[in-house]
């Protein structure tokens, strides 16, 4: 029996990790992909408090040593469900007696006292025909992962928020040209991060525009643009399409045991209680209005020392 069961080894997952040893209890992480979550595509973290500027890699890196160094472990399983079971047995004394079970997609079941859901979020997809199909073709989720490619090419970007930013400022550098394809004409991303990328003579800005089809044979070709004032269709020949259009949290599996809103982040207040005793939330998957690495490290303090004076 672990005492506290993590399930996401992202920024919050990890800090949560690092608190729960610290607080002298052992932390278990269970991570689906790779240890630092969406964070360690991001090529440099600039707004992190007493950090100036660190790569989301070594940012992840730094995390995971920490935590583990302190004697956290984490396994690379994905958490399906959690069941909560109130053992009845004679003797037994209300919550001390709760145990929670965690069943991965692999079928493993993990034992805890307490369990803190640190799911992050996953890239929101446009829900075209050929997305998929071209996933790994022309289509990418992750500039600073497959940039490179696309050297001296023309390549898209869409969205408008600090990834998509981002995200173009970085192709700038080995694209030939970058189109940034947004729905408006205002951007959700820092105004440090629109000026920069407005600085560069190879970006051009497509707004008020949606991309309304993706064009090709065996790979991406042509973006198909639609632009919402004018109703004007055209196509835009690229050989990539970075699609940076926000997240989507994955808690499905975890209704039975906490409460989710309409958009299926996690309900919990800012202590990450959730409305089951010993269930904490952290991060990006919780309900909340900011969604940024410090308020996912936040969270993640915070949850863990409220899971382990909950174990007592
Ligand atoms: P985001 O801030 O949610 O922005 C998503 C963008 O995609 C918005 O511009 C949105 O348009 C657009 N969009 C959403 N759904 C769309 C659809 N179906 N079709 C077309 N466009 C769509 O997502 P993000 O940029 O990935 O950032 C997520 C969080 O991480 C944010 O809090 C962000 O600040 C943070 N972040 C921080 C850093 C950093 O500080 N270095 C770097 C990356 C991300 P509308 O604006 O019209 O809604």
């Amino acid at each position: 029996m672990t005492d506290v069961i993590i399930i996401g080894a992202g920024p919050a997952g990890l800090s949560a990790a690092i608190y729960v040893e610290r607080a002298g209890k052992h932390a278990l992480c269970l991570e689906e992909k790779m240890v630092g979550g969406q964070i360690v595509n991001t090529p440099e973290i600039a707004n992190y408090p007493g950090i100036k500027m660190v790569s989301g890699f070594d940012f992840s890196m730094g995390l995971y040593e920490q935590a583990t160094e302190l004697g956290a472990e984490v396994e690379y399983e994905r958490a399906d469900r959690i069941e909560e079971i109130l053992n009845d047995a004679e003797g037994s004394d209300g919550d001390s007696s709760r145990y929670f079970k965690v069943i991965t997609q692999s079928g493993k079941e993990y034992e805890a006292k307490a369990v803190i859901i640190a799911t992050g979020a996953k890239n929101r997809h446009l829900g075209m025909t050929k997305e998929e199909e071209f996933t790994g073709k022309g289509i990418s989720y992750c500039a600073t992962c497959d940039g490179a490619f696309f050297k001296k090419k023309d390549v898209a970007v869409n969205g408008g928020g600090n990834t998509a930013l981002e995200d173009a400022l970085f192709l700038s550098n080995y694209c030939n040209k970058v189109y940034i394809i947004h729905r408006r004409d205002e951007f959700r991303g820092e105004p440090k991060n629109l000026e920069a990328v407005q600085k560069k003579d190879n970006v051009e800005f497509i707004l008020n525009s949606t991309v309304i089809d993706l064009k090709g044979e065996k790979s991406l070709e042509a973006v198909t643009v639609k632009d919402k004032i004018t109703g004007e269709e055209k196509d835009i020949p690229v050989s990539g399409l970075f699609i940076a259009i926000g997240q989507e949290p994955d808690n499905q599996g975890f209704k039975n045991v906490a409460d989710l809103d309409p958009a299926g982040y996690v309900a919990a207040d800012e202590s990450c209680r959730t409305k089951t005793p010993g269930i904490f939330v952290a991060g990006d998957c919780r309900t909340k209005s900011v969604r940024q690495l410090t308020t996912a490290a936040s969270d993640g303090a915070v949850a863990a020392l409220v899971a382990c004076s909950y174990i007592g």
